[in-house]
């Protein structure tokens, strides 16, 4: 099994690369976000409880989102490798995802980190806003509480796979087709 992290602030990135990431390698794509806005659409208990702190740009309890990706991983036991997009964002859930994949023997073979400058964040989740319908992209405050979330909790998650030599830094700021290339040649040294 071959898994990937695809890691990164708001705005940096991580869905448009995961899209075609995920058809290029066969990987199954495991977004929290789409995950969580899939369980908001249908109204469920779990989506009314994230929908709260997603409104206000807050991260959604671990215990939650960890629940979600347990799920997902006994979902697709046939899976040839997970790309994990905005999951783990917390130390307690790179915990948990490393408890995880140790009882299926598959590590993590890289966290690939995307790195953009905070005013292209705000300059593209703005944009974003004007035709996503995601109510978080189109409000500034909301943004930047999510990008304060991302300094004081998420970012630290990095450090955490240092530790273990699998970080890879890309610069997130070019074309779409380029960042592509950054990515993929990255990934294929470890494949
Ligand atoms: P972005 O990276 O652009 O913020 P996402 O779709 O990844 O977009 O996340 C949207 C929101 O969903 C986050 O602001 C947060 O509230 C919630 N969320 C997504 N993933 C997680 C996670 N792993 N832990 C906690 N909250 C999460």
């Amino acid at each position: 099994m071959f898994n990937l992290i695809l890691f990164g602030p708001p705005g940096s990135g991580k869905g448009t690369q995961s899209e075609k990431l995920i058809s290029k390698y066969g990987l199954k794509h495991l977004s929290t976000g789409d995950l969580l806005r899939y369980e908001i659409n249908r109204q469920t208990p779990l989506g009314k409880e994230a929908q709260n702190f997603m409104d206000k740009g807050h991260l959604v309890p671990d215990e939650v989102v960890i629940g979600m990706i347990s799920s997902a991983l006994d979902d697709n036991p046939d899976a040839k490798g997970f790309l994990f997009d905005g999951f783990p964002r917390t130390s307690a859930q790179a915990e948990a995802l490393d408890n995880l994949l140790k009882l299926k023997n598959a590590p993590i073979a890289a966290m690939l980190a995307l790195d953009v400058t905070e005013e292209e964040l705000i300059k593209r989740l703005l944009k974003r806003g004007e035709t996503s319908g995601r109510s978080d992209d189109n409000n500034e405050n909301v943004i930047r509480s999510r990008i304060v979330e991302y300094h004081n909790k998420t970012a630290i998650v990095a450090d955490y796979y240092k530790q273990f030599n699998k970080v890879v830094m890309i610069k997130g700021e070019g074309s779409v087709d380029d960042i592509f290339k950054r990515l993929c040649v990255e990934i294929d040294k470890r494949a």
